[in-house]
């Protein structure tokens, strides 16, 4: 790995097939790029669908990560391992084998069209917030800032 290193959190999600496999099996894919080690795994919780609810239950948790890749080779690497596993195109918040999202990375803040880190649903999503504060209860302060200010 090159030494320039950065933290980084992503959110996990599946609820298609076996939803926990699907998102050991991300952790593990992960992990195996040469420029991303795995520092810590949250446990995995079922929690019911968002946006769209008619649609089955997802499994999620989140992982912190230590990287040597930008945000955006970041993205793209977790584009290719969702569709590697076999992630389709559908509609907006439907169902899905596997979803890798990137929920922060070190303090950076980026709005582009194509990533927008923080993730922009980060605060609201209890989904994401339990898992990431299982793993770094210190990131609790983003929660407390409104979402309006
Ligand atoms: P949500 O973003 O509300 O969780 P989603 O995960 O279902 O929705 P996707 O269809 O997986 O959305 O991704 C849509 C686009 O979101 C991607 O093509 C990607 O360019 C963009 N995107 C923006 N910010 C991020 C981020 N922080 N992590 C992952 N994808 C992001
Ligand atoms: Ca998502
Ligand atoms: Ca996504």
């Amino acid at each position: 790995m090159k030494s320039k290193k950065h933290i980084a959190y992503i959110g996990i999600g599946s609820n298609l097939g076996g939803r926990l496999k699907n998102c050991k099996n991300a952790v593990q894919k992960i992990n195996q790029h040469p420029e991303i080690f795995v520092i810590k795994t949250s446990s995995w919780i079922e929690t019911e669908p968002i946006g769209y609810t008619d649609q089955p239950k997802f499994m999620n948790g989140a992982i912190e990560i230590k990287t040597s890749l930008t945000p955006q080779k970041l993205l793209k690497t977790l584009q290719q391992i969702e569709k590697g596993m076999g992630r389709k195109k559908t509609f907006k918040w439907g169902p899905r084998i596997i979803d890798l999202d990137i929920l922060l990375y070190d303090n950076q803040v980026i709005q582009t069209s194509k990533l927008t880190i923080p993730h922009s649903h980060l605060k609201e999503r209890e989904f994401v917030k339990i898992p990431l504060l299982e793993i770094n209860s210190n990131l609790n302060f983003i929660f407390d800032i409104s979402s309006n200010s």
